[in-house]
């Protein structure tokens, strides 16, 4: 038998920032991943402090964020890579109207940190009332985060590259096949539909498809730019552009209307041609109330879950992680906004 302090089932946001708490803490682990790209391997990767349609923050979004820069530079530490990428998000205003209102939430107390007050225009694209930029956004190399996390766990922890099947669990005697174990963090996402100790949780998915383009006659830019969705480069020649949000659709193929609708949102401040080279989809693990749910289950103590990361996966997953942490090994209690009692 081989004796673990902790099992991590999945691979993706949750899990890894979770994963880096363990080995920022000496514990003894192994994680459980079964290889699918999933919402966290495709997503976008931006750090943002805003909601960007009202210009309004959300709970504890500059603690959030100085968590996040923290977290980067741990990590930094064992697998040698800066993954945040300074490519600050820059929102293209609708109208005066909208530009006005930023100009008045930029004298807000709070909000004066994340909205920058001298506005830019953006070559190349149709920005006629300029642009906002979001101080303190950036992005996150998401392709070699997870790359460089999984081949670390890989040598020098405990990967096993599998589906975890809740069928071998024994909690009479706290084993997994041949591994005994102390706790099992379920980290699935919507996967977590699948788990029989934590399927009645309220998680939700939401679908969101992203594009990657092309511009054949060349376009060249190094900030995120912001209208309706996403744009930012990802290599010399290739842009991301997404995500779109769809709670309806929960089958796994591509949706045309996404498609069309990424399309048509990057036609309306791009005026020049594009190639669309890739379409890609997962879905959040989002919930009703917004907040993520985290704890331990009712009857079976060693048992937690870390899910409903909801749009914020970096944010939200790096954050809670050290409070679930904090909660496993030193009692320390779980905030009852994310608690997963709220729904006992
Ligand atoms: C298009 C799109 C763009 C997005 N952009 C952003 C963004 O820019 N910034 C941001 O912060 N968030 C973004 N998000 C949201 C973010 O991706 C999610 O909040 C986050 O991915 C949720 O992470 P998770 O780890 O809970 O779940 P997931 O990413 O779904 O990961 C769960 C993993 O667990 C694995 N798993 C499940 N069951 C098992 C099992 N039994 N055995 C082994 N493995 C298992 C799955 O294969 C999966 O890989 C975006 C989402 C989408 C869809």
């Amino acid at each position: 038998m081989k004796n673990v302090e902790y099992i991590i089932v999945g691979d993706g946001y949750a899990a890894m920032f979770f994963a880096h708490q363990l080995i920022k803490n000496n514990k003894k682990f192994c994680l459980f991943s079964e290889g699918k790209k999933s919402a966290s391997h495709i997503s976008a990767g931006i750090i943002n402090p805003l909601v960007l349609k009202r210009f309004t923050t959300f709970w504890l979004a500059s603690e959030q964020i100085h968590h996040l820069h923290q977290t980067l530079s741990e990590i930094q530490e064992y697998t040698g890579k800066n993954y945040l990428i300074d490519q600050p998000i820059h929102r293209i205003f609708h109208d005066e109207t909208e530009k006005n209102l930023w100009i008045k939430k930029a004298n807000d107390e709070i909000l004066k940190t994340f909205l920058n007050k001298n506005f830019t225009s953006i070559e190349g694209v149709t920005n006629p009332f300029s642009t906002g930029k979001v101080n303190c956004s950036a992005r996150l190399n998401v392709e070699n985060f997870f790359l460089d996390m999984l081949e670390y766990l890989e040598k020098n922890i405990f990967l096993t590259k599998e589906k975890f099947d809740y069928s071998e669990i024994n909690l009479s005697d706290n084993s997994y096949k041949n591994i005994h174990f102390t706790h099992i963090i379920f980290c699935e996402g919507m996967g977590v539909t699948q788990n029989p100790f934590f399927s009645d949780l309220p998680v939700n998915p939401n679908k969101g498809h992203h594009l990657k383009v092309v511009f054949p006659n060349g376009f060249k830019q190094s900030v995120t730019i912001k209208k309706k969705h996403f744009l930012f480069p990802t290599n010399e020649h290739e842009y991301y552009y997404g995500g779109t949000y769809d709670r309806n659709q929960t089958h796994s193929d591509v949706d045309q209307s996404a498609k069309e609708q990424l399309r048509n949102g990057l036609k309306e401040f791009f005026p020049g041609n594009f190639e669309i080279t890739e379409v890609n989809f997962g879905f959040r693990p989002t919930v009703k109330d917004r907040r993520p749910i985290l704890g331990r289950h009712q009857k079976h103590e060693n048992l937690f879950v870390f899910n409903g990361l909801g749009a914020r996966g970096i944010l939200n997953g790096c954050y809670f992680s050290k409070t679930l942490f904090e909660h496993i090994e030193n009692n320390q209690p779980l905030p009852p906004e994310v608690d997963l009692k709220r729904f006992a």
